[in-house]
């Protein structure tokens, strides 16, 4: 039977695993493995050219039994209703897991930001939010910037909103430029969460950062900060990949060079003639493999090759169910995107939580709380992978689902 590459129908089955696992009801099942909403809808973009271009978009608010619904909008031409509501799944279980007042929500728009002018893509960030501005709002469902969508994108979102509601609403949005209430440490925030976990995850095998090989595949806003960090820990970057290649060294990269001249897209490997492919890549020898690109990149059909003893899943869904079974049977300590990617999350609260006080932090007392948070986080579930004999992505899901669930319970919907 061919391997299950939907991540949607893959969450569901750990979702089902996972409840079950805890002793919740099939209704409990029935609520959680779907979002309570999803809305579809078209958009109207007048181009440059003057033609008008109808955009497809979607957001899907997975469980807002906890409180309102967080999570980014992605903006992608291979965006589909399936992967927003896979993401908004995603999103509910970070914020269990990192224990955060919030359900998780998605939202994607189908369209490549990359063939597209600056005031394009204004008008299509503006009519995103006129479409889905009755569902969404700052006790309802916040959104923030995900796969190429950025600050400038939620400031003008955030403008969007504000000037329909006729009151300013900097709490309607996260990822915001510093100016309009941002929160310091927010762009870096992901990758942060991301060296915190690996160092977590290093200790249970004893390993020392300062001698651990690493390789991060995508050179994007999580790919890129993570070598930063990895390299300023004094760990040795070894590979990295961007859409177009890869790079390897064993005596490890030049990180700085390699920043310096990296595009706005995370592309930089098409400098260089000695590219290896980014199959090759996740192959290579390294103590940690950081995927933190796109989907489904470890499969059944190179988890046996995988050399790395630790993989730590910076991207969403990179690693199939099959291949997750297989890197567990030969030890390989997963920690997984649920859990290594909630950084982004945890400061996006932070920002939400300065704009509804209007009182701002400094970037060192947000490093500080998210330190305490990721690491709070990778013990429970690590304890929960222990304890129960689980591996660690289920014991993630466990971790994760357990409060949306006591929270539906309470409120008496089950
Ligand atoms: P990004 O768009 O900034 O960068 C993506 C990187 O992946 C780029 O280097 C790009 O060239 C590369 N890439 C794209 N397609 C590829 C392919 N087919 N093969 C290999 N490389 C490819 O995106 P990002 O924000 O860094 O996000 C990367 C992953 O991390 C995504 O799965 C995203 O959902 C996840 N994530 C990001 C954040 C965040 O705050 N940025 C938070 C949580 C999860």
């Amino acid at each position: 039977m061919a391997e299950n590459l939907n991540v949607f129908r893959s969450t569901q089955v750990i979702i089902e695993e996972a409840l079950t696992k805890l002793g919740y009801s099939q209704a409990m099942i029935e609520l959680l493995k779907e979002p309570i909403r999803v809305l579809t809808v078209r958009i109207p973009v007048r181009m440059d050219d003057d033609s008008v271009k109808i955009f497809t978009g979607y957001r899907a608010q997975h469980n807002d039994a906890v409180g309102p619904t967080k999570g980014g909008v992605r903006f992608h031409p291979d965006v589909t209703e399936d992967e927003v509501k896979a993401l908004s799944i995603w999103m509910s279980l970070k914020c269990g897991i990192v224990d955060l007042p919030y359900g998780g929500g998605k939202g994607g728009i189908i369209c490549d930001p990359r063939q597209m002018s600056f005031r394009e893509l204004e008008r299509l960030s503006r009519g995103y939010v006129r479409a889905i501005s009755q569902i969404v709002g700052p006790t309802k469902d916040i959104p923030a910037p995900d796969v190429m969508t950025n600050s400038q994108i939620m400031a003008w979102m955030m403008d969007e909103y504000s000037r329909i509601r006729e009151f300013d609403a900097p709490n309607f949005i996260t990822g915001k430029p510093i100016v309009l209430g941002g929160s310091h440490g927010r762009e870096t925030a992901t990758a942060k969460g991301v060296t915190i976990v690996i160092d977590q995850a290093l200790k249970t095998r004893g390993i020392s950062i300062k001698d651990a090989k690493v390789v991060i595949q995508g050179f994007g806003n999580a790919g890129s900060y993570l070598a930063k960090f990895m390299h300023e820990a004094g760990a040795k970057v070894c590979g990295i990949s961007d859409v177009h290649g890869a790079l390897y060294d064993p005596d490890g990269l030049d990180v700085e060079y390699l920043l310096d001249r990296r595009d706005s897209f995370g592309t930089v490997t098409k400098l260089f003639s000695n590219t290896i492919s980014n199959k090759e890549l996740l192959e290579q020898e390294c103590d940690i493999l950081v995927p933190a690109a796109i989907e489904n990149q470890i499969t059944s059909e190179n988890a046996e090759r995988i050399k790395a003893g630790i993989v730590v899943e910076a991207a969403n869904g990179p690693t199939t169910l099959e291949a997750t079974r297989i890197l567990t049977e030969r030890g390989v300590l997963i920690v997984p995107d649920v859990l290594a990617s909630a950084g982004g999350v945890v400061v996006s609260y932070f920002e939400w939580v300065q704009n509804n006080q209007g009182y701002y932090w400094p970037e060192e007392e947000v490093h500080q709380r998210l330190k305490e948070v990721m690491e709070k986080g990778f013990e429970n579930v690590y304890n929960v992978h222990i304890t129960r004999k689980v591996d660690m992505r289920l014991a993630a899901y466990m971790v994760g689902v357990r409060k949306m669930a006591e929270a539906a319970r309470y409120r008496g919907w089950v």
